[in-house]
Parts: structure tokens; C-alpha cells; sequence
């Protein structure tokens, strides 16, 4: 199909500094988890990207010097020869589809521990950082750095830079957000200098600007050279001489860089989850950049509309259309548009299990796309998939999250596909957990699948079936695969975290009940020690409702894990906006006579809570009856050759389990044994040591300059 005029403006070439870019697609730096030790999987990443069309595909974070060692959080380095050689697999692989390579290069600051490298990491005043995530947290505070160490981080960028070069990038950057060095300096609670980097902005820009002047004499005339600034606390700082400080920074610097990325400065803020915070959160920040400067500016904002994309560029926000999450849903986001597609396109939902990830020091997982991270190790392509190898017909029982992925991927191979559901409609989960509060978005993940399955006339979906083992055995297909999903049970804990048996009575709940329907009367109190979203979202769904809500966990935190996903400090905005009573440390060991009695998780304290309905939310139990009963029968399998259990009725988890899970199936259905192997990625050239040039840990005064 041919691409609709409207979207044109999204298709112009831009001009950065000495190079341009083929469109307004912009894949910005970002976090996947892919350190320089596996190189053909963050090659083949990157890649996926450019074939799908974006203009420039960007690296992650890379340290330009020991002493930037996030460890061990997965990050990159450019120290030495090994390393531009493993960068150069990426900027070969990018080039291959016309894209361009940019590389974020990076100082981390006193955000850095140098767990591994064991040197005191460098702030401007050796001002600690606070870190509220258990998976920064450290206890290396930072050294002042003196005359010398700035001269030091110059060189330490120039050299990075003439690396990248010969790495054969062609955007290099100045990183100067999210907390680190560099933003260390712009502002003035970290930095308190009095030399000519400390005190009025002028002087508190001063490195950014000499850090961009030594990358630029580095690159000379082949790389353009970027600035990636943080601006919302910038924004919010009084200034005498422009309406913030975000202002005049952006005006000292306005024509220096050859590119303005601009962002947040916190991840939960820049990288904020839909639950939250609706597509294009920056704006009310950035889009004053573009007014003060002639250079190009790159920004997101979870743009997955071309529509939002051409209003951005048309009201004047922004050149350069930036995307790292719709970049990962969808690497082929750009393509999609150009070729008329756009209906085709898998919009991320912004949940954050990419970023959860990179916390988790593994290579990114997206719940959208079950093939990102999966492009090398295993070959799979988000577009394409091998067709069937037989002519065999497949049954899917349930159509959740995992069913729908595996119908439409065996469906895509050529399968006859049947899937039945027991309910009146498709989405498995989703159906009711769409309708808790932010998690409307979510639904993304069924829309995108329904439409895709609508236009293949080779998967049948009858819904309002409930099948049994006598159906299954009856219905004679070739492989059957059992996508039942799971059930939330009333499972309680110790405080060793032995399970201690269930707790019955008609006033206690599970997710499940309240989805059925069931009637919930006040006051109510919500166990939660699932530590995701459900606990905290029911909390706040039955609070709305006019309830008054305890919410209990034996966890620190409302919604624990959601630290990862960068949702945990909006989950207690929003329960103490709705007034649900938080209740941390604490774990219910019994409910009678109107009261559940909790024990505080380390000291064993008892108190007791007015309560008229527990809601459990805890452990979860797979239902894998149907599973059980074929299994039992396996005499009259007849032409059935194979029943498998996938995504939560194998173990429950995530939709991103759910959906990688129904996505491997497919893969794997009569492939070849090599296909069900994955290949182990490999540093390039570690086999020898370098050496890592270095200044003695010696403060000799003489050589100051
Ligand atoms: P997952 O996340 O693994 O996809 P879900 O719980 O979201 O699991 O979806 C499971 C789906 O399976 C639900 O829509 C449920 O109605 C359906 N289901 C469960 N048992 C049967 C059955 N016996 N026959 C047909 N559908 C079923
Ligand atoms: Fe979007 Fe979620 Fe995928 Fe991240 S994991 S890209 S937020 S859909």
C-alpha cells in the first residue's frame, strides 16, 4: 500500500551537523542490557531497528572510562581496541540499511559506585547521590574532583569520541542528564564549586560546553556531535536572565551541539509507565528548546500515532521524531507508515518490562514483542516467521494473552488454527484488568492481536466454548495446546516465606472474585504480596468505588516489584490520593469477627484491622486441569500428536511471560531441532588483557596545572 501524503513530513531527510538522516525517525539511545559481551545480539538488535526503518538507531549507555562503571547494572564500554571492534558489528550492521549510528557516550558521576573498577567515582563537589532503588544504592560516595580530573574527563571524552569515530558512528554524544557527570554540574545543589565550574550558570554549563568543543575537534568533520540534557529540574529553577534556568542553559549552548536530544531526569519521570502518564509527558518541558536554537531536536514521548507525530513536528516541538519504547514494540514502526501500514503496527503499552529489565542486568524483554532481544540468539524476526513445516492442525484452548500470540503466530506460518474460549469474548486477563485504573492502555495487547487475526482466514476463533477433555478428544486435531490461563489462590505465608496453607471464608477474596463480579463490602482490606500491579490497582479500583481501603504487604513498599518498571512511586501517589490506608512490613495471619489480625514481617507484633472483605492477592496456580485429564488419557489421543501447555497454564507470570511463551510455541512447532537451541553470545577479542591507562591514586600538588 502506499504511504498516506499525510505522513510525508514524517519521511523528509534532516540535516545533523555534517551528516543527514533519511527521515524523522529517531531510535535515542537507550538501555537493552546488552553489554560489550554480546556484541552479535546488540548488533543484530540494532539492526532489526534500521531494517524497520528508522533513520538513526542509537546505542545504549557507554562508559568512556573506568571510572563509569555501573556494574552491575549491564552497561557498555569504549576503553579500548576490543571495544570499538565490538561496537563496529553495530554501526556495520545499522549502516547495512541506510540508517545512522549514534553512540551515547558516558561519565555516570557520583550515580556510579565502580563496584568493579574500585575507583572513587567523581562529582563536582563530592556531593553523594540518593538513591531510592535498592539496585542503585551503594556505599561509595563520591570524591570532589579537582583541576586535574576535569582535564582527565576532557580527555577521557576525546578519546571516546575519536574511538567512536573509528567505530565508524556517525552521531556522537555529550550526556548531560538522568543524574549524571555532567548534570552533576548544571545544577547547583551538587555543584558548589567556586572555580570557573561552580556558581552562576555560565559557569555551571562550562563543562557541557567543552565537553562538546573536545568531542567535536575529536570527530572533526565526519561525526556529528549531540547533546543529551535533562531539563525538567533545570525547568523548574528561577533564573534572572530567561523564565528558568533550562532556558538559559539551552541559550548558552543553543548552537554548539549539532543536535539537542532532550529529556527528564529521573527514569520514572522520562521513562514514565501508561498507568501514569499518557503519550508525549515531555512536552510541557521541552518544547521550548526548539524556539532558542537553529539545531535539529530530538525528543519522545511513547509516540506510537504517526498523526501525534506529525502534530509534534508541525507545532513546532520537535524535528526528529525520538523513540526508545515504540521503538522496541515495534522495530519496524517506520516501515509500517511509509508502506501505508500504520494499522499494522504493534503499539507498545508502555508497562516497562524494558526498563524492568535493564534493572534486572538482563537483555531487554518487551511484553509486545516476544522477538526483541531474540534477533540473534535465537533468529527470530519480528516480521517474519518460517512457514508451517506440515500440513498439521492445531487447537488453542483459551485465548488470553498467550493463546492469541500463538494463534496468530501459528496462523502467520500457515496453520489451521482453532481456538476456543470459554468466555464471550477474547483477552484472557485482560478483559477485566484493562477496566482497573491506568490500565486501559493495556488492552494493546489484545487490540493489536485481534486485528492481526481478523485477516487471517486460516485461524477460526469460536468464543462462548468451554471445552472438555471429551470435546478435545473429539474434535481430532493434529496438536493441541492448552492456554487455560491461571486463578488467583488464598494461599497465606509465613514469615519465612514457607506457604502456611489457605484461608477460606465467604468474605475472602481473589482478583478473580472481584472480576466474576462478586459483591465487595466495606471496609476492605487488600493482601498484597503478588508485589506487582494488581494489589495496588485493585486497592485503588475498590477506593474509587467509595470503599474505605487497607492496603497490607509484607513487602516495604506498596506494589514492591514495580520499582522495576518505574511504576512504584506513583503507586503510592495514587493510593494516597485515593485515601487507601497503607499498611507496609505487615502480613495478615487471620480474619474473624470482623477483623484480620497482621504481624509485623520482622518483629512478629500483632495489631488488628476492621474488615468486612479480605482481598487476597498473592500466589497464583496454574489452570492445567485439561492438561491433567489428556495426560490421564493418553490411550485415546488418537490423532492428537502432542497437547502442551503455555503461559500462565504452564506457570503463571506476566503478560510478557504469557506472550513470549504463546510466541515460542509457534516458533517451534515442527521446526528444525537446531531452531530449538539458542546460540551463546561472546565478547570479541577478550581472550588477551589491555591495559587500562590510569593516574596514580598520588595527589601530587607539583603537577596540578
Ligand atoms: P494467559 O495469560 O496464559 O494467556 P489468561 O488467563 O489471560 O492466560 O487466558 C486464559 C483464557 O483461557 C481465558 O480467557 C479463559 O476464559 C480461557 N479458558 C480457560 N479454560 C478454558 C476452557 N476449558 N476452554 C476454553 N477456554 C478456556
Ligand atoms: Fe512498551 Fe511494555 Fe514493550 Fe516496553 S515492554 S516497549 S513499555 S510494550
Amino acid at each position: 500500500m502506499a504511504r498516506n501524503p499525510r505522513y510525508d513530513i514524517l519521511f523528509e531527510p534532516v540535516r545533523i551537523g555534517p551528516v543527514v538522516a533519511r527521515n524523522r525517525f529517531y531510535a535515542v539511545p537507550h538501555a537493552a542490557g546488552m553489554t560489550n559481551s554480546m556484541p552479535h545480539m546488540r548488533a543484530k538488535f540494532r539492526e532489526t531497528k534500521a531494517e524497520g526503518g528508522w533513520g538513526v538507531v542509537c546505542s545504549g549507555y557507554v562508559s568512556i572510562d573506568p571510572s563509569s562503571d555501573d556494574a552491575p547494572l549491564p552497561f557498555a564500554t569504549l576503553w579500548d581496541e576490543d571495544d570499538i571492534r565490538s561496537h563496529a558489528l553495530m554501526t556495520e550492521a545499522v549502516h547495512r540499511h541506510g540508517a545512522l549510528a549514534g553512540i551515547e557516550l558516558w561519565h555516570g558521576g557520583g550515580s556510579v559506585m565502580n563496584r568493579s573498577s574500585r575507583i572513587p567515582p567523581l562529582s563536582p563537589s563530592g556531593t553523594s547521590w540518593m538513591a531510592t532503588h535498592v539496585n542503585f544504592m551503594g556505599n561509595q560516595r563520591p570524591q570532589a574532583m579537582d583541576t586535574r580530573d576535569i582535564r582527565a574527563l576532557l580527555t577521557w571524552q576525546a578519546e571516546a569520541a575519536r574511538k567512536a569515530r573509528s567505530a565508524g558512528f556517525d552521531i556522537v554524544y555529550v550526556y548531560a542528564g538522568m543524574g549524571y557527570l555532567p548534570y552533576e554540574f548544571l545544577l547547583s545543589d551538587w555543584n558548589q564549586r567556586t572555580d570557573a565550574y561552580g556558581g552562576s550558570v555560565r559557569n555551571r554549563v562550562r563543562i557541557v560546553q567543552e565537553l562538546l568543543e573536545v568531542t567535536r575537534a575529536a570527530v572533526g568533520d565526519r561525526c556529528a556531535v549531540a547533546l543529551r540534557i535533562s531539563l525538567e529540574e533545570l525547568r523548574s529553577r528561577p533564573s534572572d536572565a530567561a523564565p528558568s534556568q533550562a532556558h538559559e542553559v539551552v541559550e548558552l549552548l543553543a548552537e554548539v551541539p549539532d543536535l539537542w536530544d532532550v529529556k527528564l531526569d529521573s527514569s520514572p519521570t522520562d521513562c514514565a509507565p501508561s498507568r501514569f502518564a499518557p503519550e508525549g509527558s515531555h512536552e510541557p518541558i521541552i518544547e521550548f528548546v526548539r524556539k532558542l536554537t537553529r539545531k535539529p531536536v530530538v525528543g519522545v514521548g511513547r509516540f506510537t500515532s504517526p498523526d501525534t507525530m506529525v502534530g509534534q513536528i508541525k507545532r513546532g516541538v520537535l524535528d526528529l521524531i525520538g523513540a526508545a519504547r515504540p521503538s522496541i514494540a515495534d522495530p519496524f514502526l517506520p516501515r509500517k507508515i511509509d508502506e501505508g501500514r500504520e494499522q499494522d503496527i504493534r503499539e507498545c503499552i508502555g508497562c516497562n518490562i524494558c526498563i524492568s529489565s535493564w534493572h534486572d542486568s538482563v537483555p531487554v524483554r518487551c511484553t509486545q514483542n516476544p522477538t526483541i532481544g531474540e534477533e540473534w540468539r535465537r533468529g527470530w524476526h519480528p516480521e517474519r516467521i518460517a512457514p508451517a513445516g506440515t500440513t498439521a492442525s492445531v487447537l488453542v484452548v483459551g485465548a488470553g494473552p498467550a493463546g492469541l500470540e500463538c494463534a496468530l503466530s501459528l496462523g502467520r506460518r500457515g496453520y489451521e488454527v482453532t481456538v476456543a474460549e470459554a468466555a464471550d469474548e477474547i483477552g484472557g486477563r485482560l478483559r477485566f484488568e484493562t477496566r482497573l485504573p491506568g490500565l486501559a492502555g493495556w488492552g494493546r495487547v489484545l487490540d493489536w492481536r485481534r486485528g492481526q487475526l481478523e485477516r487471517l482466514p486460516n485461524v477460526n476463533i469460536y468464543r462462548g466454548n468451554r471445552l472438555t477433555a471429551d470435546d478435545i478428544l473429539g474434535l481430532g486435531n493434529t496438536h493441541v495446546v492448552i492456554a487455560t490461563g491461571s486463578r488467583w489462590a488464598r494461599l497465606l505465608y509465613s514469615a519465612l516465606e514457607i506457604p502456611v496453607g489457605s484461608l477460606e471464608g465467604p468474605d475472602v477474596f481473589t482478583p478473580d472474585d472481584i472480576a466474576d463480579g462478586a459483591r465487595i463490602e466495606g471496609p476492605v482490606v487488600v493482601y498484597d504480596f503478588d508485589n506487582y500491579y494488581m494489589g495496588s490497582a485493585l486497592a485503588e479500583h475498590l477506593a474509587r468505588l467509595g470503599q474505605a481501603v487497607s492496603y497490607v504487604t509484607p513487602a516495604g513498599h506498596a506494589s514492591a516489584w514495580a520499582i522495576m518498571s518505574n511504576e512504584q512511586p506513583q503507586v503510592h501517589r495514587a493510593l494516597f490520593a485515593a485515601g487507601v490506608a497503607l499498611h507496609t512490613l505487615s502480613r495478615v495471619t487471620g480474619f474473624e469477627g470482623g477483623e484480620v489480625a497482621l504481624a509485623k514481617q520482622f518483629t512478629g507484633a500483632s495489631t488488628r484491622l476492621a474488615c468486612k472483605s479480605l482481598v487476597i492477592v498473592g500466589a497464583r496456580v496454574a489452570n492445567d486441569s485439561l492438561h491433567t485429564a489428556l495426560s490421564a488419557r493418553s490411550q485415546e489421543l488418537a490423532t492428537i500428536q502432542s497437547v502442551t501447555r503455555i503461559g500462565d497454564a504452564l506457570a503463571p507470570g506476566a503478560i510478557v511471560h504469557a506472550v513470549y511463551s504463546g510466541h515460542r510455541y509457534a516458533r517451534e512447532l515442527d521446526a528444525d531441532p537446531a531452531a530449538l537451541s539458542y546460540r551463546r553470545d561472546a565478547p570479541l577479542g577478550r581472550e588477551r588483557a589491555t591495559v587500562m591507562p590510569g593516574f596514580a591514586a598520588n595527589e601530587d600538588l607539583e603537577k596540578l596545572p
